[in-house]
């Protein structure tokens, strides 16, 4: 039996190398004003960045741009919508990665309504619902990992002992049109694959074990594990010589971000947001550096007191999709995607937490903020002892 479920819409997707040769085009079908939504550093260095400039200037269209340092604060969202507010824009196009991508998303959808993101954060502030009405919004991911591109979500983060990492999250968010050109990944160094790679990992396998997975999100994330077990180690280590296995990577976070958008999450994103909000540790190397210790937990609550979690099968399937190995799906092969999940952690090189500034003192305020909205779709409720063990194993 299926069970019933929902798609919200997915936006329009062009995927292919060379793909990103269509924007001048599909911008101009919006209008001719455009605002254009960079990293700090990314669109310079991209090679393809100038001649994609000249396209849009031969296709007659003008743009102004915001160049955004970091993870996107709610203070940068909402400068760029003041200053933007009273000009005429068609529509915006986010070109990098998800820090990017997420400035992008928010300061299109407040552009017209004009007031502050602070206004719409999840689980924080007063919460307003958002009326819109969105500008229309282009996602050009230049990494591939966050999945922003098809995600309905633009995470924004204040850092500090008081900070916070929480979504601005409505339906009228997503990009009218997701562009994803493999080509433009080939200049990521070896650890920004790793890290992004973790992060589209992550999501994947969160949204498959996700206490509101449907059949459709399943088949999706299957398609993506499969992807990310060709491409990621292989991209990692023969870098921008891999397109191949590049490719499969852009496809795999793809997928990622259109399922974690109709599924949730789980309690790596749980346990990453405090983190990312605590400490300067970019989101990608959190969630990597927790997934296979968060994974281990997930399934050793279950298998101790829900032996009958449907979730436990499907661990035991992604081992065999990521292993490649068919067997009896059983606990034998939890333990194994727990082995294989360990040893990517390594061949990637993920730090452990202590390196990045985190001492066993703070593993009780991380745990005390950890319940936020991915804690909810974690197949099994963990206890306050578990999500510090999870912490604790990666100090
Ligand atoms: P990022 O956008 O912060 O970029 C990391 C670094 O990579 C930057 O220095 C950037 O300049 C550089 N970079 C980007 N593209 C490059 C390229 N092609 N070549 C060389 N360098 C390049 O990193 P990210 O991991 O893509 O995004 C992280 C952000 O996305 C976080 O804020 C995270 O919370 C958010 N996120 C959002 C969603 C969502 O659904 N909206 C999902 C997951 C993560």
């Amino acid at each position: 039996m299926i069970t019933p479920f929902s798609i919200a819409h997915l936006p329009r997707i062009e995927f292919g190398s060379g793909a990103v040769r269509k924007l001048p085009d599909i911008a101009a079908t919006f209008g001719r004003h455009m605002l254009l939504v960079t990293g700090a550093r990314s669109f310079s260095a991209l090679p393809q960045g100038a001649a994609l400039l000249d396209r849009l200037h031969k296709r007659g269209l003008d743009w102004q741009t915001v160049q955004i340092a970091g993870e996107p604060s709610p203070e940068a969202v909402d400068d760029a919508v003041r200053r933007f507010a009273s000009t005429a824009i068609d529509a915006v196009i986010g070109i990098g990665g998800g820090s990017a991508l997420d400035a992008a998303k928010a300061i299109a959808g407040l552009l017209v309504p004009g007031n502050s993101v602070m206004d719409h954060l999840d689980g924080i502030g007063p919460q307003k619902p958002y009326g819109g009405p969105a500008t229309p919004f282009i996602a050009v991911p230049t990494t591939a990992g966050t999945g922003s591109e098809a995600t309905k979500n633009a995470v924004l983060s204040r850092l500090g002992p008081d900070g916070f990492k929480k979504s601005f999250r409505d339906d009228a968010l997503v990009a009218q049109v997701a562009l994803l050109d493999p080509d433009l990944l080939a200049s990521c160094p070896p650890a920004l694959i790793a890290a992004n790679g973790m992060d589209a990992l992550t999501q994947l396998l969160e949204s498959y074990v996700s206490t509101r997975a449907n059949p459709m999100t399943d088949a999706l994330a299957l398609s993506g594990l499969a992807a990310v077990r060709d491409g990621l180690i292989v991209w990692y280590e023969a870098g921008d010589t891999a397109a191949e296995a590049r490719e499969r990577m852009a496809y795999a976070a793809l997928l990622s971000g259109i399922c974690l958008a109709q599924t949730g999450l789980g309690s790596v994103h749980g346990i990453a947001s405090p983190l990312g909000a605590f400490f300067p540790i970019p989101h990608g190397v959190a969630c990597g550096t927790l997934l296979a210790a968060a994974t281990r937990t997930n399934i050793e609550a279950m298998e101790s007191r829900e032996p009958h979690n449907p979730a436990l099968a499907k661990y035991a399937q992604v081992a065999r999709v990521l292993t490649g190995r068919a067997s009896g799906g059983g606990p034998e092969d939890r333990r194994d995607l727990v082995r294989l999940l360990d040893t990517w952690t390594q061949r990637l090189a993920l730090p452990r937490l202590a390196e990045l500034g985190v001492a066993s003192g703070d593993v009780a305020r991380i745990v005390a903020a950890s319940r936020g909205s991915s804690m909810k779709t974690n197949p099994v409720v963990l206890t306050d002892d578990e999500i510090g063990e999870v912490v604790a194993a990666r100090l």
